[in-house]
């Protein structure tokens, strides 16, 4: 079957998907399983399944988060991604190899509240006293004297604890969309790629034949869409078209909510910092878990199959908002920004410079980072994952399925429920995220 098969003029399906990210995936796969007769068309202007910024992701998950939205979309997914891996025997890549954050004393003094409820809810965390990190993590600096110049100047925080999310590791974006897409075709959907969607078409419900139409005082529906080679008119259009979701709802005055930021990431290969990977006592794989030093937000992530590190940091004050076509990974930032920071904590960093890197943008929602998911005539928008829309997929891909099928609560993996209106725009209530380190 080929996907880039040409489309006939005007034709017709009951749901067109635009986006083969694993958002767009996850919605249409758990839209067609609900009602395999649905017609559902997904569109990507790339030729394969998540190539977008799912491509560009660092593959961590975590279920650590003070909002309950957050827990459940996030906990919800990653449980179901469990479940493909080890029920279904479709390997994710998907390794339980934990978060751990390097807590400097006072951030460790404002969690400590939020640490006792996540537990009390079940959330399963582990403290590290800074012995033990210091035992089990090869050459990891954790005090720096009062004389190191360079620890003084970056304002590299002594570690006092360790914080640890068990339900928390990393995973394969790449796997988890062909798994989507796999499945949904194996239940009759249809995929289409190299296939650019142009522009959203909106119409009068009743043409008139009037020039200038939809006028004011029509009654107007987003009808479908149109690509290069012709008109897909649906009754409902999903967009989730990631960074790019603006470009085709700004034309039609719907707001996306989102902003576009550059995120990076760089990966590391040294025998200099093999002895690292292989950490024991932290989870059953002995490698090091996804670890966050105290400043900055810089990150480090296990690559054993690289036999590296992937490393990135939560650059926001500074980085501007902005849309870029082919957003690309800036050496000078990895040499000035991250590498002072990372060696400082981890010196076997010590002059090992990338070896490759990438960079995509996430669609941050700047009011409370936590997705939006609404409709509005005959669209439904799904946006603003904000960077962790790999770890929260199932669960959004489900909660587009419910509000497309007008339910009021979507069921997540698991059993547990969530009102669909809490993502949307008038009746928001997705909590407070203070668990941003
Ligand atoms: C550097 C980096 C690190 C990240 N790390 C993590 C992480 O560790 N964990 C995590 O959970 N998340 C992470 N994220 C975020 C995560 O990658 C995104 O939240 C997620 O991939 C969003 O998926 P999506 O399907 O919405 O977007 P995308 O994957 O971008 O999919 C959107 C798709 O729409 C298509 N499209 C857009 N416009 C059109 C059009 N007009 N016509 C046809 N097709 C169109 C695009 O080609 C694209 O394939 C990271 C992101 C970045 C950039």
């Amino acid at each position: 079957m080929s996907d880039s098969s040409s489309i006939r003029k005007d034709e017709r399906f009951d749901v067109v998907v635009i986006g083969a990210g694993v958002i767009g995936l996850s919605s249409a796969y758990h839209m067609k399983s609900e009602n395999t007769d649905l017609r559902i068309i997904v569109l990507d202007e790339t030729g394969a399944a998540g190539q977008g910024d799912t491509a560009k992701s660092a593959g961590a998950f975590r279920n650590v988060f003070t909002s309950d939205v957050n827990r459940l979309l996030a906990g919800s997914s990653i449980d179901f991604y469990g479940h493909i891996q080890k029920d279904l025997g479709f390997n994710l890549d998907l390794k339980y190899s934990g978060y751990l954050w390097l807590l400097a004393d006072k951030q460790f003094r404002r969690l400590e509240n939020v640490v006792e409820s996540m537990r009390r809810e079940g959330i399963q965390l582990r403290i590290w006293e800074k012995k033990d990190l210091k035992d089990m993590i090869n050459g990891v600096n954790l005090e720096f004297g009062e004389n190191d110049e360079e620890a003084g100047i970056i304002k590299a925080e002594n570690v006092v604890k360790g914080l640890q999310g068990i339900k928390c590791g990393v995973v394969s974006p790449d796997l988890i969309a062909k798994f989507y897409e796999q499945e949904f075709r194996k239940i009759g959907g249809t995929i289409r790629y190299n296939t650019k969607v142009g522009s959203l078409l909106l119409e009068p419900r009743a043409r008139l034949g009037i020039p200038s139409e939809p006028l004011i005082w029509q009654d107007k529906k987003i009808s479908g869409v149109k690509t290069a080679a012709g008109t897909i008119v649906a009754d409902t259009v999903v967009v989730a078209a990631g960074c790019r979701a603006d470009r085709l709802l700004d034309p039609i005055g719907i707001d996306a909510r989102f902003r576009p930021r550059k995120r990076q990431i760089f990966s590391l290969r040294s025998p200099k910092i093999e002895a690292l990977l292989n950490t024991k006592g932290f989870n059953e794989y002995d490698m090091l878990p996804f670890t966050i030093t105290p400043r900055a937000g810089v990150f480090i992530r296990p690559e054993p199959t690289e036999r590296g590190f992937w490393v990135g940091a939560a650059d926001e004050l500074g980085r501007s908002f902005r849309f870029e076509e082919e957003p690309q990974a800036e050496r000078d930032y990895y040499t000035y920004s991250i590498y002072p920071v990372l060696s400082k904590y981890f010196p076997q960093f010590m002059d090992v410079s990338p070896t490759n890197m990438w960079a995509g943008l996430y669609d941050v929602n700047t009011l409370d980072a936590i997705p939006y998911l609404f409709e509005e005539d005959g669209a439904i928008v799904v946006s603003g994952l904000s960077g962790s829309g790999i770890m929260k997929a199932d669960a959004v891909g489900r909660m587009v399925t419910a509000l497309y099928e007008k339910k009021e609560y979507a069921n997540l993996y698991g059993g547990k429920e969530i009102r669909v209106a809490r993502l949307g725009i008038n009746e928001r209530d997705v909590g407070i995220e203070r668990f941003v380190l």
